[in-house]
């Protein structure tokens, strides 16, 4: 996609962007733009925009894209800023569009189970109104501080993707800003559509590529009445991953089921500094079970221990209390925060076929020894969704900048060869994209690339993003 001659915000176009936007509402403090410079991906430069825009409403947006298009300037969406590819970084200058402050839930329709919300409003603070008026939003992509908007731009999955789905799942409707202002809804308050082709689904996982997400209607639903968790150790992880059909077949499908390997169990202990039970074992399933009942759960959970015991578990710990089974969940959702205390350090989300993960990530570690790199695994057994970390310890930096993309083209062939794909959840942003161009088929990139020119011809809309 032509990058060529995009214009500088000339002191003529920030007057305009304040008129837009309002005066407050333009950020171009060099501390401003440093802070907007980034995501949560370890390791890169900043690439400054700019300008900042921090939009009020949808009217603004559009205006603001008005704006862009007629004078050919970049302008990258963002949310939170807790992306782990680099989506919102702005890799040609020009304006971030900062969606954060357009944070009102604008509806809880009990009856029809149902939000309606601007793209600005965090996935914590809809899971806690949902969870005020009786219901919940069930996806949990790990973060509570991104937005919704930034959510369905990645199609965020996370740990509960198994039982529930993704954020695609949930969204029904969308309003959006188009790359030339025009403002577009699609989909709405119900759950069957076929009424042309569905745009709804594909802003969703379009990271700010073809339109910016000013409001959602997502599903709701209703929050289990029971849960339970299990921490099962097993010798190593290919039994661990053998015993995830049998769990899979037990009566009601966990809502979370994690694999990990010991070195990440005994790096967050030192993270966190509290003790995981049975964390000298090889591998370990971490089984989240939740149901209309408690007799459900327990059932489920009893078949689940026969089921594991039978793939030779070391043991099962059940959490004695509320309180344990939290910290246990807790430690997991700390290990991105642990291993990029490492150093030097990258992340790989790819996906692959479930009854393949063992496979997978048997040759992972083949390719990891011969390359010379350490590499760390865990992920979402349920789903296939693997994160891997090349970590740069005991390395000389020059020996990772030379052997690490060797290292990662290698990992995505194996993925890809195995009927998987790069990422699962995070998205492409900038730092997986020369990969989706060496694997990605020629046809599927010409049609992605015909739909990108089709809404954005001028390339003004996060450029440099996917392709
Ligand atoms: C500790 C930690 C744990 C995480 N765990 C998970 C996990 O389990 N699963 C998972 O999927 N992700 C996880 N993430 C990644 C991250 O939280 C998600 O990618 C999230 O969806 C990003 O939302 P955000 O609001 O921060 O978006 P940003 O980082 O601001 O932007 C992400 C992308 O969305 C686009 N975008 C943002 N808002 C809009 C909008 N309104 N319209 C159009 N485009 C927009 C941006 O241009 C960019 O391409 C984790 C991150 C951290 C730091």
């Amino acid at each position: 996609m032509s990058t060529k001659a995009y214009q500088y915000l000339t002191p003529t176009l920030m007057t305009s962007l304040e008129r837009i936007a309002g005066r407050g509402n333009v950020l171009t403090s060099a501390e401003d733009l440093e802070k907007y410079s980034l995501d949560e991906m370890a390791h890169r430069r900043p690439y400054r925009p700019g300008a900042v825009v921090i939009a009020r409403d949808a009217d603004i947006v559009s205006g603001i894209m008005r704006l862009a298009s007629r004078h050919r300037i970049p302008v990258t969406p963002r949310g939170g800023g807790t992306g782990l590819s680099g989506g919102c970084i702005p890799l040609h200058g020009g304006i971030v569009l900062s969606l954060e402050k357009m944070d009102r839930i604008l509806e809880i329709d009990e009856t029809n189970q149902m939000a309606v919300v601007e793209p600005g409003v965090t996935l914590g603070a809809l899971q806690e109104a949902a969870g005020a008026r009786g219901l919940s939003y069930p996806v949990y992509p790990g973060e509570k501080s991104a937005t919704l908007g930034g959510n369905i731009a990645t199609n965020a999955g996370g740990m509960r993707a198994v039982k529930y789905g993704v954020t695609r799942h949930f969204v029904l409707g969308l309003e959006a800003v188009l790359a030339g202002g025009q403002v577009v809804n699609a989909g709405g308050k119900f759950v069957k559509c076929t009424t042309g082709y569905d745009f709804t689904q594909l802003l969703t996982g379009s990271e700010g590529t073809l339109a910016v997400i000013t409001k959602a209607t997502l599903r709701l639903g209703y929050p289990p009445a029971s849960r339970e968790i299990l921490f099962v150790p097993f010798p190593g992880l290919e039994t661990a991953i053998e015993a995830v059909p049998d769990i899979l077949r037990c009566s009601i499908i966990p809502a979370g089921l994690e694999f990990m390997e010991r070195d990440i169990i005994q790096l967050a202990e030192e993270y966190t500094g509290r003790e995981i039970p049975c964390s000298r074992h090889g591998a370990f399933l971490l089984i989240i079970l939740e149901g209309n009942s408690r007799e459900e759960v327990l059932q489920a959970s009893r078949q689940i221990e026969n089921a594991v015991r039978r793939h030779h578990a070391v043991d099962v710990f059940v959490p004695p209390s509320e309180k344990s089974g939290r910290d246990l969940l807790d430690a997991r959702e700390k290990f991105y925060q642990v291993i990029r205390r490492l150093g030097r350090v990258e992340l790989i989300d790819t996906v692959v076929p479930r009854s393949l993960i063992p496979r997978f990530l048997g040759q992972v570690k083949d390719l990891a020894r011969r390359h010379g790199i350490e590499v760390i695994a865990y992920g979402h057994a349920g789903d296939g969704n693997v994160h891997l970390h090349p970590v740069g310890r005991g390395l000389s930096p020059q020996d990772w900048e030379t052997r690490l993309p060797a290292l990662m083209k290698a990992i995505y062939e194996t993925a890809i060869e195995m009927g998987g794909a790069i990422s699962g959840e995070h998205g492409l942003g900038f730092d997986k994209r020369p990969y989706f161009q060496a694997f990605a088929s020629p046809e599927l990139l010409g049609v992605m690339k015909a739909i990108k020119h089709a809404l954005d011809p001028d390339n003004i809309l996060n450029p440099g993003k996917l392709f």
